[in-house]
């Protein structure tokens, strides 16, 4: 047996409160997709950050109201979350992607970043 997935801790939940990894990703690189199949299995897709609401909508079938409930299968995290978080707790939790102002500050959300914007001189 020989899995190449980047194997956390499996308790589910180890990093509620500690940050995402010791790694900022940009939304533009290539990520592999570790929503889980039954039995096991992942989708292994490889997408690009900014891809990942498409993906999960045509791909997964993830889509509805943004107020619907979805649950998370990113490596069987099994939590729930409405469709219009899910791609964020997605890009933040599993992903490790972070955004980036001009000034260098870092945000976790595509959304703090544009409020910060609207403040950031830099
Ligand atoms: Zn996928
Ligand atoms: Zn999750
Ligand atoms: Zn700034």
């Amino acid at each position: 047996m020989s899995n190449h997935f980047y194997s956390r801790p499996s308790n589910g939940l180890s990093d509620s409160s500690t940050a995402p990894g010791p790694v900022a990703h940009s939304p533009e690189e290539l990520f592999q997709c570790m929503w889980g199949y039954p039995h096991g299995l992942h989708c292994n897709d490889l997408i690009r950050g900014t891809d990942l609401p498409n993906h999960l909508r045509e791909i997964h079938e993830i889509r509805g109201k943004e107020s619907a409930r979805a649950e998370c299968k990113w490596n069987h995290c099994g939590r729930e979350f409405n469709i219009g978080s899910l791609c964020e707790h997605v890009e933040e939790m599993h992903m490790g992607i972070a955004y980036f102002c001009d000034c260098g500050s870092k945000f976790s959300r595509r959304d703090t970043l544009s409020n910060h914007k609207k403040n950031c001189s830099g």
